[in-house]
């Protein structure tokens, strides 16, 4: 994923004092990402050669290098690969918080930040359930993750 620095602000542009996170940067590559962001949905490519499904977005599969791949709407689950907790607080957010590596149901894993739930070590259960949800950042959605509701409802 591409995070590079806001851009500069136009002039006579509202100035906000507050520290705002980094907002994506959308590439050819990754577009489609972004607008299944926009549209609620986490996209991911698939290869129609070798069947895998990979992330982050280029144009050509990383596994049998096939130019064959299609953009899917991937399920938006996983689990809790691994993360570590930041105590240093990065513009936008509150430390500590928590960078995490999210395991894809179909496969990929995906650095994302944990919501919902406070980031301590006592909340965030490697292999825990998680589901994706989106994030305005700028004029952007970005996907993050929260615990899966069990299913089933009430
Ligand atoms: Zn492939």
């Amino acid at each position: 994923m591409d995070l590079t620095a806001p851009s500069e602000r136009d002039e006579g542009a509202e100035v906000t004092t507050t520290p705002s996170k980094a907002v994506p940067r959308p590439t050819p590559e990754t577009q489609p990402f972004w607008d299944g962001c926009a549209a609620g949905e986490l996209r991911l490519q698939r290869c129609s050669s070798c069947d895998a499904h990979y992330f982050p977005p280029r144009p050509f599969c990383p596994t049998c290098l096939s130019d064959q791949v299609t953009w899917e709407t991937a399920s938006g689950r996983g689990t809790l690969h691994t993360y570590v907790i930041n105590h240093r607080a990065a513009p936008g957010f509150e430390a500590p918080y928590a960078i995490a590596v999210v395991q894809l149901d179909e496969g990929p894993r995906m650095m994302s930040n944990i919501v919902g739930i406070e980031n301590t070590p006592e909340n965030l259960e490697l292999d825990m359930a998680l589901e994706v949800t989106f994030e305005p950042r700028g004029d952007m959605m970005l996907p993050v993750f929260q615990p899966a509701s069990t299913g089933g409802g009430q």
